[in-house]
């Protein structure tokens, strides 16, 4: 069992230090991370400049990249000759819930382990009185442990969420909603410009069956992601304007 474990608070943070100590109770592991801090990056992959990759002690070697081109790095080039098994992603300073997932580094690992066919988990820590990496670490790697107990889909994609407080429980949840409260603050800097800075604090709809919904109960949240982003309803719903582009499109071939 080989495990790839990144992140997207860099090789140095204390979340991946203390999950990849955890994951070697399961296997080989090598750490492949961002060299500076790369949260809130998405899914970006660097196409435009040279990558470095720097060996830093024994498995562990960082990237002067995203963790999107932390994965590729490792699975096309260092680790190709024998590709992880798992790719595990954190753990995150900061829950990624929600729609936090479509901007978050940590989670855009996974979606690229997935991408290149390999099983994958974020795992992300709600910063708050009490919380510490240690303790979601182990249960990150009890986590795996039953996950690669049973047989492993190619395509398990997974965002787990550990609450600040000790865990009331486990949930299987789905992506809650933010209410949208992003402010954009002007202010002027020494030489009378202006600059703009983007801010404020998420706040989410309180539904039942979110991932915001089961870290406010003191729960892990774990959410069952995939990465076809078609809106199936929408198949339907566009049928009628299908028809009136195909009249279009015949009109004015
Ligand atoms: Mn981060």
């Amino acid at each position: 069992m080989l495990i790839l474990v990144t992140n997207d608070d860099g090789y140095r943070s204390e979340g991946i230090t203390a999950l990849a100590e955890a994951a070697k109770s399961l296997g080989d592991v090598v750490v492949v991370a961002p060299v500076d801090e790369a949260s809130a990056i998405g899914h970006a992959l660097t196409l435009k400049r040279p990558l470095r990759l720097e060996s830093i002690r024994d498995g562990v070697y960082a990237v002067d990249g995203t963790p999107t081109d932390c994965v590729n790095i490792a699975v096309l080039w260092l680790l190709k000759d024998h590709p992880p098994d798992l790719v595990c992603s954190g753990i995150n300073f900061g829950l990624n819930v929600g729609d936090d997932v479509t901007y978050s580094g940590t989670v855009s690992a996974t979606f690229e382990g997935s991408l290149l066919d390999i099983p994958s988990i974020a795992f992300s820590q709600e910063v708050g009185e009490g919380f510490s990496f240690a303790a979601s670490a182990r249960m990150a790697a009890r986590f795996v442990e039953s996950v690669l107990s049973e047989p492993v889909p190619r395509d398990l994609l997974l965002n787990v969420n550990f609450p600040a407080s000790t865990a009331r429980g486990v949930r299987f949840t789905r992506l809650g909603k933010r209410v949208y409260r992003q402010s954009v603050v002007e202010k002027e800097d020494p030489r009378g410009r202006k600059y703009y800075w983007i801010a404020g604090t998420p706040e989410w709809r309180e539904e039942d069956g979110t991932d915001c919904a089961a870290v406010a109960a003191r729960q892990i949240s774990i959410t069952p992601l995939h990465l076809d982003l078609t809106y199936y309803r929408g198949l339907d719903a566009f049928a009628p304007l299908q028809a009136t582009l195909a009249v279009a499109h015949d009109d004015n071939p």
